[in-house]
């Protein structure tokens, strides 16, 4: 009896071009951080809230998904950044996009397809290539995938990058496959995350200390300083949305499709499939150690890479996650491969 192929997605795939021994942790040994990053945290909340406004522009049940997600904000200060954040967000994005000069196809939409050997056409009996794209839209009869993206900051260099966004690509080519629609490209839904922070106040002390250096630096040996007090969430929700009134913080970028491009990026998937067959075969699954803080952060396996896997080091620090788990769930803000 042959073994059913793996599902792999193309996020495995340009992990593995980036660095083997990453992928040999997270597919092979199924290992993910017990401490998970806020950021996966933030991403699935906003493309829970995008699904449904985009679904039925209810805001109030939009809002109520964000609450619901957060529902410990009162206890964990990361809750209640990202329920802030995300309120506001909406809120100004429904403002913002009341109309939109798109038709909803799809949204949140699963394939599945076989990774072909571009010389012979022939299916790889190892691997099959799952994804999820957010949604399908139709623009003056042509259509488009929808892909939602968060950002810190959105300028030149932001949409110049965008083009290497492979993966986005190579989905359009199975969704076309999968579904038999011509993709003429990608919409990307630009948002803009603020980088405000919620004002905590002064404690006593703190506000002692600077009413102390206050007086040493006043002439007449007097202040008015008071004490900061904690800033309110109807305060801080009040400056988000005066900052969410920036026009700049949403952008859609229509990008066209190359067919070119497709060709490149199946040769390329199908290379990447032999190289992992024969890293398998002989057990060797290279640290590419250059890429260990690529994203100004170490990445999440770095304490297992640098004790050299040890059980200690995965009993306490690790847990066994069965892999894709984008599939299941909505998929997180970044395209960035285990960091
Ligand atoms: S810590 Fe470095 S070598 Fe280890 S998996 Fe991550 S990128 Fe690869």
């Amino acid at each position: 009896m042959t073994a059913s192929p793996m599902v792999s997605t193309y996020s495995m795939w340009a992990l593995f071009r980036n660095c083997r021994k990453a992928v040999d942790w997270r597919y092979l040994q199924q290992l993910v951080p017990l401490q998970r990053d806020r950021n996966l945290h933030f991403g699935s909340i906003i493309h829970e809230c995008l699904q449904a406004w985009h679904q039925r522009r209810d805001l109030d049940e939009v809002l109520a998904i964000a609450s619901h997600l957060c529902a410990n904000r009162l206890q964990d200060e990361n809750q209640r950044r990202d329920w802030h954040l995300a309120t506001a967000m909406m809120r100004a994005y429904a403002a913002r996009y009341a109309m939109d000069d798109f038709e909803v196809i799809a949204l949140e939409k699963n394939f599945e397809a076989p990774i072909v050997n571009p010389a012979t056409g022939a299916a790889s009996r190892s691997f099959v290539l799952a994804g999820k794209v957010d949604g399908i839209v139709r623009i003056g009869g042509e259509h488009f995938i929808l892909e939602h993206k968060t950002a810190g900051q959105v300028d030149g260099d932001y949409l110049e990058k965008l083009w290497t966004d492979f993966q986005i690509t190579i989905y359009a080519h199975y969704i076309e496959q999968t579904m038999g629609i011509p993709i003429t490209g990608i919409l990307y839904n630009v948002l803009m995350k603020a980088k405000l922070q919620q004002g905590k106040g002064e404690t006593e002390e703190q506000f002692q200390a600077r009413r102390t250096e206050l007086l040493a630096k006043s002439k007449t040996g007097k202040t008015t300083a008071k004490r900061k007090l904690p800033e309110s969430d109807e305060e801080f929700q009040q400056r988000l949305a005066e900052k969410y009134a920036d026009p700049e913080t949403f952008h859609r970028e229509m990008l066209y499709l190359s067919r070119d491009r497709f060709d490149v990026l199946r040769a390329e998937l199908w290379e990447l499939t032999q190289a992992f067959l024969e890293a398998k075969r002989r057990g060797i699954f290279y640290q590419n150690t250059a890429f260990c803080f690529n994203y100004q952060r170490p990445c999440q396996y770095f304490a297992l890479c640098r004790s050299n896997g040890n059980p200690n080091v995965i009993e306490n620090f690790y847990q066994r996650v069965p892999p894709n788990e984008e599939l299941r769930a909505v998929p997180n803000e970044s395209t960035e491969p285990a960091f």
